[in-house]
C-alpha cells in the first residue's frame, strides 16, 4: 500500500479478539475498515496454548451487563460463523469454602447475595449445596461448603477465535494487514488523519480511528491525550500450567474459587490448565519460562481444590504474553478530549477474553450512532479524576457556607 490510497472508514490498530471481531463486525455491517497489526494475528495476548475462560461469574459487578451480552454474542458466532469461535459453553462453577477466620453463616450470606446480585445484572446464578455441587463435579475436595453455578460460563479457544474472526472480517471486505507497527497519529485541525508506520508509510484515517493495542496502546495514545485521559496501568504476563491426567478423570465445568486466585478446565484433549495465579512481572525481554514461586502457589490452589491432580505431571508453563491491568482491574474506554474521532479501549486486567465480544458490539454502535454507549461510561478513564474533582467541589462549599 502506498501513500495515497483512500482512507477506510475505519482503521482498527491491534489485531487481538478486539481488533479482529470489531472489524468483523463492522465489515458486515457494510463499513470499509482497515485493521493494522504490528506483528501477526493473536501475537498478543489473545493468543498462545490452552483456552480462555468465558466467565461472568465472580467479575467485577460494573462489567456484567456487558459480559452477559458478550456471553450471548459468543453462542450466537459459535453457531453462525463457519467452522465456529472455539467457544464451548460449559458452565461454570465458583467453589466457597470457610476459610479460616470467617464463620459458616458469613459465606453463605456471601454466596447468597452474590448469585442474587449476578443474576440481575444478567448473568443467571444459581447457589449450590455441597452436595449439588459434588454431583456436578465430582473430584471435588470432599470438604467444600457448596458453589454458584452460573450455566452461561465457559470457555474458548481464544487463538481460533482471534482468527477466525480475523478471517470472517476479511471475506466481508475489511483489509487485514500483519507487520504493520503503528507508530505515529496523525492529526490535522482537532482530527486524526492519518497514522504512521513504523516502516514510514502513512495509512489515511476515514472517519474514525479505533485503537486497541492492549500492552502497545498507552505509547500510542500518550502524545495525543491529555493527563487526566490516562489511567494508572501496568503491564504484566499471567501465567498457565498444563499438567497432564493419567488417572482419566473427567472436569465437567470451568472452576473459580472464592479465595483462592485459580482457573481450572480440562482442554479437548484431556489435559488440565491451572491460571488464574499470581502473574510474572513483565519485563521487557519476557519472562516466559516463568516463575517458581508463582508456580508452587497456582498448582497448590489446584491441588486444593481438587485432590486427584496430585497424580499429574508438569507438562508446560507459558508466561509469554504480555496484559495491560488497569489499578482498579475494569478497562479504560473512552474518546480523545481533543480528537473525538479517536476511540480507544484496553486495560482488559487479565480477563479481557470472556467480555471481548459485548465491548465490540458497544463500539461498533458508538460508530454507528456517533453516540457512546451509556453502557462504557463506567470504564472512562476519567473516573480516576473524579473523587478529586469532588473534594474540591466541597472545599469550596464550604468556604461559601
Ligand atoms: C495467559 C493469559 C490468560 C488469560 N486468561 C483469560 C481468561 O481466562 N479469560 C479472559 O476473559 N481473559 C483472559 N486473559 C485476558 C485476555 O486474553 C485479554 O484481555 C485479551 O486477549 C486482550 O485482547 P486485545 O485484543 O486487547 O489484546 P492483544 O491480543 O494483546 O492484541 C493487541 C494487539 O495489538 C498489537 N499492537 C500493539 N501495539 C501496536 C502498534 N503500535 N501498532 C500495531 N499493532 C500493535 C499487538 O501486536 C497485539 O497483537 C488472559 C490473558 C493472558 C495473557
Amino acid at each position: 500500500m502506498s501513500d495515497h490510497n483512500s482512507a477506510s472508514e475505519v482503521v482498527i490498530v491491534g489485531g487481538g479478539i478486539y481488533g479482529t471481531s470489531l472489524a468483523y463486525q463492522l465489515a458486515k455491517a457494510g463499513r470499509s475498515v482497515t485493521l493494522l497489526e504490528a506483528g501477526e494475528i493473536a501475537g498478543g495476548a489473545s493468543g498462545g496454548p490452552g483456552e480462555r475462560g468465558v466467565r461472568a461469574s465472580g467479575r467485577d459487578l460494573r462489567e456484567l451487563p456487558v459480559c452477559a451480552l458478550a456471553q450471548q454474542l459468543w453462542a450466537e458466532y459459535q453457531a453462525r460463523i463457519e467452522g465456529g469461535v472455539g467457544y464451548r459453553r460449559v458452565g461454570g462453577l465458583k467453589i466457597y469454602d470457610v476459610s479460616y477466620g470467617h464463620r459458616e453463616h458469613e459465606v453463605r450470606g456471601r454466596m447468597e447475595a452474590t448469585a442474587m446480585v449476578q443474576a440481575s445484572l444478567g448473568t443467571p446464578s444459581e447457589v449450590l449445596s455441597r452436595d449439588e455441587a459434588l454431583a456436578r463435579e465430582p473430584e471435588l475436595a470432599p470438604g467444600i461448603l457448596g458453589a454458584i453455578w452460573c450455566p452461561h460460563d465457559g470457555v474458548g479457544d481464544h487463538s481460533f477465535a482471534t482468527r477466525q474472526f480475523a478471517k470472517e472480517a476479511a471475506k466481508a471486505g475489511a483489509v487485514i494487514r500483519t507487520g504493520a507497527k503503528v507508530a505515529e497519529i496523525v492529526q490535522t485541525r482537532g482530527a486524526v488523519t492519518a497514522v504512521k508506520l513504523a516502516s514510514g508509510e502513512t495509512v489515511p484515517v476515514g472517519s474514525r480511528l479505533v485503537v486497541v493495542a492492549n500492552a502497545g496502546a498507552e505509547a500510542l495514545l500518550k502524545p495525543v491525550l491529555k493527563p487526566h485521559e490516562l489511567g494508572p496501568v501496568w503491564n504484566l504476563m499471567p501465567q498457565m500450567h498444563f499438567v497432564s491426567n493419567p488417572l482419566n478423570r473427567t472436569i465437567n465445568h470451568l472452576l473459580s474459587h472464592a479465595h483462592r486466585r485459580l482457573a481450572v478446565k480440562q482442554l479437548p484433549d484431556g489435559t488440565i490448565m491451572l491460571s488464574g495465579g499470581a502473574h510474572v512481572g513483565y519485563t521487557p525481554e519476557g519472562l516466559w519460562k516463568g516463575s517458581l514461586s508463582s508456580m508452587t502457589q497456582n498448582v497448590t490452589d489446584g491441588l486444593l481444590t481438587m485432590p486427584f491432580i496430585d497424580n499429574s505431571s508438569l507438562l508446560s508453563v507459558d508466561a509469554s504474553r504480555v496484559e495491560a491491568v488497569a489499578a482498579d482491574q475494569i478497562p479504560l474506554i473512552g474518546q480523545a478530549e481533543a480528537l473525538p474521532n479517536l476511540i480507544y479501549g484496553y486495560g482488559w486486567s487479565g480477563h479481557g477474553f470472556a467480555i471481548s465480544l459485548g465491548f465490540t458490539r458497544l463500539f461498533s454502535e458508538w460508530i454507528a450512532t456517533g453516540e457512546k454507549p451509556e453502557a462504557l461510561e463506567p470504564f472512562s478513564p476519567l473516573r480516576f479524576h473524579k473523587p478529586a474533582e469532588m473534594l474540591k467541589a466541597a472545599a469550596l462549599g464550604r468556604a461559601a457556607a
